[in-house]
């Protein structure tokens, strides 16, 4: 177990919450794998325009900083190469116990001296 507040190496937590979009009735959008999160206000006002055109009649979607812990990243201790970076919209993570779920099922590992990506998981030679 991992005390509350002690993250796994390679695990960092943002210097302040991200933003989503949320819609006239306050749910944030969720894309059915999660909550996409954006960096900044303008990163997720960017993304409104195509959210409200394959949305219902009616809706109005508002970005909004999340009202929570800044989110949990993971970089690879091997490449750098962050969890999730080069999706078209950022899953981010809340708790160790998220993250820890989201890197297995992208097969990454989470060694002794930090985390890695499935192509540098021979490199957590402390292992
Ligand atoms: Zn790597
Ligand atoms: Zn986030």
């Amino acid at each position: 177990m991992t005390a509350p507040g002690t993250l796994p190496t390679g695990v960092t937590r943002l210097d302040a919450p991200c933003w989503h979009l949320i819609n006239q009735y306050n749910e944030p959008h969720d894309t059915g794998d999660g909550c996409p999160h954006y960096g900044s206000a303008i990163e997720a006002a960017a993304n409104i325009d195509g959210l409200n055109r394959c949305s219902p009649p009616g809706w109005v979607w508002r970005a909004e900083q999340v009202d929570d812990l800044p989110c949990l990243m993971a970089a690879c201790e091997g490449c750098g190469y962050q969890l999730d970076e080069d999706g078209a919209m950022t899953m981010h993570h809340n708790s160790v116990e998220e993250i820890e779920i989201a890197l297995k099922s992208c097969e990454w590992k989470i060694g002794s001296s930090g985390v890695f990506c499935p192509e540098c998981v021979h490199e957590d030679t402390k292992a």
